[in-house]
């Protein structure tokens, strides 16, 4: 038997494994506090909508125990059969277009395979819990405009990519991740211009009484924005949000228009609070920090293992190549690398918590928990997670425990 090859498939089952046990903890739980809403929600959270939160939940862990299932046989019938196959058929083309063309053939089964789980998760659950906005007109253009972003984006720096192995030294994987890191400053911004208004439609916050408290907070904040902007999430789902993106002067706010209609004014206020708080603790350079030196790690790593003997050889692999090499490097990597999302979900719990407190003092504790409350409620987040699903999947901490901090810390 082949020993990476062996290792992928073991590694694969057992995280697969934990994940279904821990998705089944999580709907248990949630199940088990169905008919008692948590005492410190009483007042805003009724029976009735603490049970439908309970059933949304429950549906989507369902739905996402299925498409995991399906995307691990998927993973596997690719690793054991697929990629020499079809590295077999893209070998005949000449480099690098023939990696290319591996890279894109082997990256086509799991997302039709996931079709019918987006399909069913827009329109049965999202559906059925009155979320869903999306006609099928708008989920098919959608998916369409995303094909096309991905081919215009993506060919372009696969063939760079295969180019640099092919004509740069062995130390192609330090031009690469130079070439990450330029993507990554430059993501917000081509984001922000080409691709969001492709889906989207930004207009200039129209309420001035809003504006201008927003305005008065971002002062107070010390933060400079260069605009704010409400986005029509309507046209897709009534779930409400609102973010903040891109650096420097070029930062933008975005309100969901959903937001707006369901949050009072004072709510509204709090959650921009929140994500000024994320600025002034600067989570999203650390952030960006983290993943350029989570991205220099793995290309190094990339860099070295292609060129291993043992790695084709390892999975059984009958073809070369530099395409091969590079999937048969993330696959050995993928088999450890599950075991570091707890970790960064670990550090975006700490981060929402900070991002809590500061709009606690911001705008006071109040708005920011009937801002919170309304949020899990109309959203349908559960009250009552599973502690464990919750310490090792989320990435923002339970509404309960956030709505505890914020009361410790006013009172
Ligand atoms: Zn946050």
């Amino acid at each position: 038997m082949h020993p990476l090859l062996v290792a992928f498939i073991v590694a694969s089952l057992v995280w697969e494994g934990f994940t279904l046990w821990l998705n089944h903890r999580q709907a248990d739980f949630v199940r088990a506090h169905r008919d008692n809403v948590p005492a410190d929600f009483a007042a805003q959270v009724s029976l009735a909508d603490h049970r439908r939160a309970a059933d949304y939940t429950r549906a989507r862990i369902a739905l996402a125990s299925a498409r995991g299932i399906a995307g691990v046989v998927v993973s596997l019938a690719l690793v054991v059969w697929g990629l020499d196959i079809l590295a077999g058929f893209t070998g005949s083309v000449a480099a690098p277009w023939g990696d290319v063309l591996l890279v894109v053939a082997a990256s086509i089964p799991g997302p039709v395979v996931g079709l019918p789980f987006s399909v069913y998760a827009d329109f049965v659950i999202e559906k059925r819990f009155g979320f869903n906005k999306k006609t099928p007109m708008i989920f098919a253009t959608d998916l369409l405009k995303g094909l096309v972003l991905q081919a215009v984006i993506g060919l372009p720096l696969l063939l760079a990519l295969f180019w640099a192995m092919d004509h740069l030294s062995r130390f192609w994987w330090l031009y690469a991740w130079i070439g990450v890191v330029c993507l990554m400053l430059a993501a917000p911004f081509v984001y922000l211009r080409f691709i969001a208004p492709l889906f989207n439609r930004f207009s200039p916050l129209a309420d001035d009484a809003l504006r201008s408290r927003i305005e008065a907070l971002m002062q107070r904040c010390g933060f400079q924005s260069s605009g704010l902007f409400t986005m029509d999430a309507s046209k897709r789902s009534s779930h409400g949000n609102a973010f903040f993106i891109g650096f420097g002067r070029a930062k933008r706010i975005v309100l969901f228009d959903t937001l707006l209609a369901s949050q009072t004014q004072d709510e509204v206020e709090a959650v921009l609070a929140h994500e000024l708080g994320h600025f002034k603790y600067r989570h999203t350079l650390y952030g960006m920090i983290r993943g350029a030196a989570t991205a220099f790690l793995m290309l190094a790593a990339y860099g070295w293992m292609c060129r291993q003997p043992w790695l084709l050889d390892g999975f059984g692999f009958h073809h070369g190549g530099n395409a091969l090499g590079l999937i048969a490097a993330s696959l050995v990597l993928g088999i450890a690398t599950p075991a570091l999302t707890p970790i960064s979900n670990w550090i975006s719990r700490r981060h929402e918590f900070q991002a809590d407190d500061f709009a606690r003092r911001m705008v006071g504790a109040d708005p920011m928990v009937s801002a919170l409350t309304k949020l899990s409620r109309d959203n349908a987040g559960t009250l009552t997670p599973d502690p464990l699903y919750a310490l090792v999947t989320y990435s923002h901490p339970p509404v309960p425990a956030r709505v505890a901090q914020l009361r410790a810390a006013a009172a």
